[in-house]
């Protein structure tokens, strides 16, 4: 099923669609695990499941389009391939839209992927497709239902919100029908962003996507890549279980679900779970959601 018409039967119903993300996984028999992760998930009955697509060509990219097409066909629940389009030129790009056509993938989250290292922001205006805004009319026109990424606190190499938002806008301009927000730790950023958002006339669902913290080397990993704010709750969290693992990832769990639990009851347009992989964390944010 399109994802646009999850999002407009659940806004007609007063409901949110929950949905989450996972990736290939690394190595041999990736399909083979890949659907174990997948039957995890199936079994939580989610609206969707996207897949992540490997920039660089670790070699797990053409996976993607396999594993979307799998969940849809052996589990019945609607699938969403991503795609960047760092290193697509106009003819591989040709290509994988026909890969995923073959595939019967129907939703394609459009990303411009992080530049390789060494790669300025102004050198990238000189590739095929240089943002993710560029990649998503050839989509559209292709017959998918395209999908952009949102940023609560900007972009990391995006000077400040109102350019981000306004560079969102673009994506919606060119077609993208529902957009997935970057990782947050604290929800007042999401409300302040979807203000503006709303100011900037963007009018297409915004699901939010949250990731249940495990360890304190991956928040460490995420506050990097991804320029999310560590509030003091999160830090008080970190500090409490500096050596008890175990009790850390229980807490980052729950620190997830309530986080959730406040964004579905401010009434957004979705809510979409960072798994990593682990049936655990999506089966206590399903638990959070849905009882
Ligand atoms: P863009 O929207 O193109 O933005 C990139 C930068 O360019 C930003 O700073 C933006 O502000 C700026 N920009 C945009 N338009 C313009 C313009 N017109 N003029 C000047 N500057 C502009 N990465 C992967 O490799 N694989 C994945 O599967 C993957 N999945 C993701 C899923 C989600 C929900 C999110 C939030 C991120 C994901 N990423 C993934 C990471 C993503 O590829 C990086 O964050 C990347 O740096 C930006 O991608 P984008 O699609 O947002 O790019």
């Amino acid at each position: 099923m399109r994802v646009d018409q999850i999002f407009a039967e659940a806004r007609a119903n007063g409901t949110q669609p929950v949905s989450f993300e996972m990736f290939p996984p690394k190595g041999e028999l990736t399909l083979e695990r890949a659907r174990e992760v997948a039957s995890g998930f199936a079994s939580l009955a989610p609206d969707f499941i996207s897949v992540t697509y490997s920039a660089g060509g670790s070699g797990n990219s053409a996976a993607t389009a396999q594993i979307a097409s799998m969940i849809s066909s052996e589990f019945n629940i609607s699938s969403v391939a991503h795609l960047t389009c760092i290193s697509l030129t106009r003819e591989t790009l040709a290509e994988k839209i026909l890969e995923f056509m073959d595939a019967g993938i129907e939703n394609v989250l459009a990303l411009r992927g992080d530049l390789p290292a060494g790669m300025s922001e102004a050198e990238a205006g000189d590739i095929a497709f240089p943002y993710a805004k560029d990649l998503v009319p050839a989509l559209v026109d292709a017959g998918f239902c395209v999908g952009g990424a949102a940023y609560p606190e900007g972009h990391l190499t995006c000077d400040d919100l109102p350019t981000s938002v306004k560079h969102l806008r673009q994506k919606q301009d060119a077609g993208a029908s529902f957009l997935v927000t970057q990782l947050f730790f604290d929800n007042e950023y999401f409300y302040r962003f979807r203000e503006l958002a709303d100011a900037a006339g963007i009018t297409i669902p915004i699901t939010v996507g949250i990731m249940p913290f495990t360890s304190k080397q991956q928040v460490t990993r995420m506050v990097f890549t991804c320029a999310a704010s560590l509030p003091a709750p999160v830090i008080k969290i970190l500090a409490r279980f500096e050596d008890d693992p175990e009790s850390l990832r229980a807490a980052g769990i729950e620190y997830a679900c309530r986080q959730l639990e406040d964004l579905a009851a401010h009434g957004v347009d979705g809510l979409h779970v960072y798994t990593m992989n682990r049936a655990d964390v999506a089966a206590a944010a399903m638990s959070a959601l849905r009882g």
